[in-house]
């Protein structure tokens, strides 16, 4: 972390500190207590850093989210289950780099002052405030981010390259989605989008710093029809992350059966490869519904992804209004068609994951049903 030298351990955090050991959790007549993080800080002349014990040895960067707006705004949260621990509240002095460590589920934020100085607190004018509580009672978080490249995918998606500002980390979850708002002088237009990874070579973003979003524009969408004339060095909100997805779930399966409709392949993306990555008995087939061949998504992709896959990746397409030269799957999908796939993957455990429009979704979940998968075995992205 840098030039983090010495402890001034008088300006620690007189915040309570929870009687429990790392990584223990307790449960209270069946419900599952979270320990509370705690949070300490120290400074050199040149830094300050805040160290958050979270009391979990298995926090990830993806559980952590940081701003600090203006060099002086900071806002910590920390995503522990249900519930959130967020600390917010202006610091004593503005900073203008930004690292972050983590270690046996402790978090330290590595923040270089603007100003070689010493800080006689860490809050500026109001204490810092804890709020730790379930999720529902935070408001959502969101910063100002750059768009730092636009491509046209095909004739009405675009791929947005969007750069969270240095002075903040956000880490999209697995199957985790983002929120875009626009404000204008009325009203608020407020949309969940799930960001990608290109299936070849690198991510396509850094993590932490940046995400990939693929993102169908509407002519007369509320959001998307403004989102169409973003340019590279525009900016646009973003907010902190949310999902119910945990990647636990598909710990112990062999096939990983996905069904995408549309833009439903965004949240696909990332699935596909972290899957294959977690080792050679793992397989994943893909069916993707569109309705014409101009309206395939990352087809080129899904398609090099399969023959270098060494038959572990699979890939079907059916089209809802194909032309005569098509010879692909033809119509909606339907349960003879997912029949096929199914019968394909006897004597396996399938865990199966969906995301379309509403109606898509309904059906879905209705033939999903009619083959009676344990409801664990299924996610709905939407
Ligand atoms: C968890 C999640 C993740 C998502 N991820 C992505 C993603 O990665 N990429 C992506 O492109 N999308 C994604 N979406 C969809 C996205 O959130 C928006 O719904 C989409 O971009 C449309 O927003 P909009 O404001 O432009 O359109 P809206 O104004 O919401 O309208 C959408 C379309 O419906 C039509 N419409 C609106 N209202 C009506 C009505 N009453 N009757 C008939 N037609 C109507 C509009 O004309 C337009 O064509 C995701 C959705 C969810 C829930």
């Amino acid at each position: 972390m840098g030039n983090c030298l010495s402890r001034d351990d008088s300006k620690t955090n007189s915040y309570s500190p929870v009687a429990l050991a790392v990584g223990e959790s307790k449960s209270f007549n069946g419900v599952q207590i979270v320990p509370e993080p705690v949070y300490n800080w120290h400074q050199t002349e040149a830094t300050t850093i805040i160290s958050l014990d979270s009391n979990y040895k298995e926090l990830r960067p993806e559980d952590v989210v940081i701003n600090v707006s203006n060099g002086v705004h900071l806002t910590i949260v920390v995503y522990l289950g249900s519930m959130l621990y967020q600390l917010s509240g202006e610091i004593y002095a503005t900073v203008s780099e930004m690292s972050v460590d983590f270690i046996d589920g402790r978090c330290d934020v590595c923040l270089t002052k603007f100003e070689v100085s010493h800080w006689s607190a860490l809050h500026g004018g109001a204490p810092l405030a804890v709020k730790f509580a379930p999720k529902k009672k935070f408001e959502m978080m969101y910063c100002s981010c750059a768009v730092k490249e636009v491509r046209q995918v095909t004739h009405d998606t675009k791929m947005f390259l969007v750069e969270f500002p240095s002075l903040a980390y956000v880490c999209v979850p697995l199957g985790h989605h983002v929120f875009i708002r626009h404000v204008a002088e009325e009203y608020e237009i407020v949309r969940p989008y799930s960001p990608v990874v290109n299936l070849e070579g690198d991510r396509g973003f850094e993590q932490g710093r940046s995400i990939l979003l693929l993102i169908k524009i509407y002519p007369s969408g509320s959001l998307t029809r403004l989102l169409a004339h973003l340019a590279p060095g525009d900016s646009i909100e973003v907010s902190r992350h949310e999902g119910t997805f945990t990647e636990e779930c598909f710990h112990h399966t062999d096939t990983l059966f996905l069904i995408a409709a549309g833009t439903g392949l965004t949240p696909m993306t990332k699935l596909i490869r972290r899957f294959l990555e977690m080792g050679e008995s793992k397989q994943v087939k893909l069916l993707c519904a569109n309705k014409t061949e101009e309206d395939q998504i990352m087809e080129r992709e899904l398609t090099a992804l399969q023959e270098s896959s060494h038959a572990r990746f699979e890939v079907r397409h059916t089209l809802s209004q194909s032309s005569a030269t098509w010879s692909g799957l033809k119509g909606r999908v339907n349960r003879e068609m997912l029949q096929e796939v199914f019968n394909a993957s006897e004597g396996k455990e399938i865990f199966v994951c969906y995301c379309g429009n509403l109606p898509f979704n309904i059906m879905m979940r209705r033939i999903l049903r009619g083959f009676k998968f344990p409801e664990d075995h299924c996610h709905l992205f939407g």
